[in-house]
């Protein structure tokens, strides 16, 4: 007999509820990635890095790299928190992320998740990194016709001016292929700045110079979305001290994480992160000196 086996599935599309806002994670796509401790943790010991990943019976080695990209329905405005990978696998004429990212699904997701490209009135960039602004254009054209474009100043400025690290040169031929052309057009922000009612910037800058978070509210229901601020669940709030390679500046990366994880703690507020587990929402709880990350279940779909 043939098999009936399907193949793995997982979920893609989430719609949550936060007070009067609806919150929807569209999983862009994942991809599996080598390893923990040279990602995360460069700056750790093998062992301790190797009993973080045992505590949540994670591989040491490989691990598998979720891009989930955050839609938020205010109920008067659809707001797109950055735009996934896009086509940078298939290809743009730069570089060769073949290996890096998956084929970025959010604008066919979308459509899933109840709505069309057309209808997102407002993107807004957390940085300029390709996972996220990868998909601010498709086939050439805007992939999202009728939005208009919030950016980070100190971001923008940041990839315009170029000074750019080694390995990051690449991602600025992104940021201004792909990016850019929307900058004369787009609003600029910085930390306190509001984006719409109930949504406000944070400063959030290490992983990349002008990366901002985004504190949200409604109706005393209080979620922030951190962006790159914390990249891996075990190992980024395991250790806030640990290095990712992907930070621009290690030691602003760690003030940042140590900063926003402490609020999201304290504050016992809702977090959501762009490579945090599918649907990434979660809670941030105390453990020893650091953190651990609490999966949202169903206290925000009742
Ligand atoms: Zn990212």
């Amino acid at each position: 007999m043939p098999s009936r086996q399907q193949g793995v599935r997982v979920p893609e599309v989430c719609r949550l509820r936060l007070g009067g806002f609806e919150i929807v994670s569209i999983l862009d796509g994942a991809i599996v990635r080598s390893t923990l401790r040279e990602r995360f943790a460069a700056n750790a010991e093998d062992a301790d890095v190797a009993a973080v990943a045992a505590a949540h019976k994670l591989d040491p080695g490989p691990f598998q790299h979720p891009f989930v990209m955050t839609l938020i329905d205010t109920g008067r405005e659809l707001v797109l928190f950055d735009t996934g990978c896009g086509e940078l696998r298939a290809g743009i004429g730069i570089g060769d992320f073949s290996a890096a990212l998956p084929h970025g699904r959010l604008a066919k997701l979308l459509a899933a998740a109840g709505y069309r490209p057309e209808d997102v009135d407002t993107v807004v960039l957390t940085h300029g990194h390709p996972d996220h602004v990868g998909g601010l254009m498709l086939g050439g054209r805007p992939a999202y016709p009728n939005a208009r474009y919030v950016m980070g100043a100190a971001e923008l400025d940041f990839w315009v001016k170029g000074n750019v690290r080694p390995a990051c040169k690449i991602h600025r031929e992104v940021f201004m292929k792909l990016a850019y052309p929307f900058a004369d057009r787009a609003r600029l922000i910085g930390p306190g700045d509001e984006v719409t009612s109930g949504v406000r910037a944070l400063d959030a800058a290490g992983h990349s110079p002008g990366q901002l978070a985004f504190h949200v509210e409604s109706e005393g229901q209080r979620l922030l979305l951190w962006a790159d601020v914390a990249i891996h669940y075990a190992v980024s709030l395991a250790n806030p001290g640990w290095h990712a390679d992907v930070d621009d500046d290690k030691t602003q990366a760690v003030a940042a994480r140590k900063r926003i994880l402490d609020m999201v703690a304290t504050e016992r507020i809702w977090a959501a992160g762009a490579h945090m587990p599918f649907p990434s929402v979660g809670w941030v709880e105390r453990a020893g000196s650091a953190y651990r990350w609490v999966p949202i279940s169903y206290q925000l779909s009742v």
